[in-house]
């Protein structure tokens, strides 16, 4: 099937770091099947919804047929994993097909996830079943709706394979967008091939791609590495807004761009606890809830040590410009945090709301684990003049009352509040529901939590089952990996 002649992809990672590519072509999907399509992003890329939902676009989207010229590679990366080092992951079953630019003139990475075996497979089978493929299109769709920093899924394609997971799964096909797919894990491998010029060019691309004022700073790469801890501060911060938990935070799962990436075992926070831990493998708590700030440094720290060569000749005086740079996570995510919370709280931008307001809060949901998404939601009743809502969230009500009262002192604005605070997320309970319909063949459970989580600030009527927290029968969730 011939591609669409409009469908121009660049190759300029292949090009610019040809060691870090290996060319490599999608398995075939026997029986392609459209299953989801984010029709907004494709018009931000500048590609026809219709065309995509046709031959043409389901070949571009499993990889069958990419337009000439085009080079899909697997790229290399390294990386720490629950704290112990890989020296060659890579993607094992995904490819970059290559680079889209949009309307607006940015180019973005087109990669496809689940497309089959790459020589970086090791024991894997390099597919992904449908399932999974569908949580990430659903949870990054919902990210970027809440206005935080994500790579963003185009399209999921059922390929018409077998996986054999526990049990025999459908096979899929997922198509996502990304600022880059440039990882700490990136600059890893590419510090221990020992060779500072490709290390270089590697930095070179990402200033260019992604922090191009670090080009003139007086150091570029100490400005490029700064660059990556102020966005990596500023997503942290807007996760923890949000209770969303990563579940994976190694280091080949962290992005340069600041973007959010690798839905695997994540999920949102129900009861509000720092240690709130889904993922299946987790049994440290490494990446709980309330560790993702630390975790997001210590990445950091592996990012710097690989770019230690570009700091300085002196490579003492490299560790200490890193060491001076790398203390500025710490602030920023503070600031970045604090910001959000006053508004959440309904003070926007106002240091009269103080940090003890906001830790006495904290700790009245902790103690009694109260819902954390619906409870900022109905906080906005209390500033309305109503405190049931939120009241009726928490055990502690001598507790919650004294604190609304020291709250509404400041005259919180509610509408304010509503615009951050979402009504809608994809609630754990909810998205497993969706992905077990959808498995069986029935996708409209999904559709339905698609559109309620793509508009999660206005409240809808009919959707109320989407704004409530999971039945107490719903407990001890757990989140897989590599599925
Ligand atoms: P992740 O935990 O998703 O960050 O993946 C870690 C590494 O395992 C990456 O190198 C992936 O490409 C690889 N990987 C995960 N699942 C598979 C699979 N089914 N087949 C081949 N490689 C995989
Ligand atoms: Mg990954
Ligand atoms: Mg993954």
């Amino acid at each position: 099937v011939a591609p669409a002649p409009a469908v121009v992809l660049d190759n300029r990672f292949a090009r610019e770091l040809p060691e870090l590519a290996v060319a490599w072509p999608a398995a075939e999907a026997p029986e392609p099947r459209l299953l989801a399509l984010d029709e907004q992003l494709a018009a931000e890329l500048g590609l026809d919804p219709a065309w995509l939902r046709g031959p043409g676009g389901i070949g571009l989207l499993t990889g069958a047929a990419v337009s000439a010229g085009a080079t899909p590679v697997a790229q290399a990366y390294a990386g720490h994993q629950f704290g112990g080092y890989s020296p060659r992951l890579g993607d094992g079953r995904a490819l970059l097909l290559g680079e889209l630019t949009g309307a607006d003139g940015t180019p973005r990475d087109l990669h496809l996830k689940g497309s089959g075996r790459t020589p970086f497979a090791r024991g894997g089978d390099g597919l992904a079943a449908v399932g999974p493929m569908l949580r990430e299109y659903v949870v990054s769709r919902a990210m970027h709706a809440l206005g935080i920093a994500t790579t963003r899924a185009l399209a999921v394609v059922a390929t018409g394979r077998t996986v054999h997971r526990e049990t025999p799964l459908p096979g899929a096909v997922l198509a996502r967008v990304a600022a880059s797919h440039l990882r700490v894990g990136t600059f890893q491998y590419a510090r221990a091939t020992g060779d500072p010029a490709l290390l270089r060019r590697l930095a070179d691309h990402a200033i260019a791609r992604h922090h191009p004022q670090a080009a003139t700073a007086e150091r570029p790469y100490l400005a490029l590495f700064e660059a990556v801890v102020a966005a990596q501060a500023s997503l942290i911060a807007r996760w923890m807004h949000v209770g969303f938990v990563h579940g994976v935070m190694n280091t080949d799962n962290m992005t340069i761009s600041g973007e959010t990436i690798d839905y695997g075992p994540c999920a949102f926070m129900e009861g509000f606890d720092p240690a709130t831990v889904y993922s299946s493998i987790d049994h440290a708590g490494r990446y709980a809830y309330g560790n993702q700030p630390a975790v997001a440094e210590w990445n950091l720290a592996r990012l710097a040590e690989a770019l230690l060569p570009l700091l300085d000749d002196d490579q003492e005086r490299a560790v200490t410009l890193a060491v001076e740079s790398l203390g500025g996570f710490r602030r920023e995510y503070h600031a970045a945090w604090l910001a959000g919370l006053r508004a959440k709280l309904g003070r926007p931008g106002d240091p009269g709301l103080a940090e003890p307001l906001v830790a006495d809060l904290l700790d009245l949901l902790r103690a009694d684990r109260v819902e954390h998404t619906s409870f900022f939601r109905a906080l906005a009743s209390a500033a309305r003049g109503d405190a049931e809502p939120a009241r009726r969230l928490v055990v502690d009500l001598a507790g919650i009352d004294a604190w609304i009262a020291r709250w509404r002192a400041l005259e919180p604005d509610p509408e304010a509040m509503d615009r951050v605070n979402p009504v809608y997320i994809p609630r754990n309970h909810l998205v497993e529901e969706a992905l077990a319909a959808a498995t069986d063949g029935d996708r409209e459970p999904f559709d339905r939590l698609v559109a309620a989580v793509t508009a999660p600030f206005d409240e809808r009527p009919g959707l109320e089952r989407y704004a409530a927290a999971a039945p107490d029968d719903f407990t001890g969730y757990r989140t897989f990996c590599g599925t």
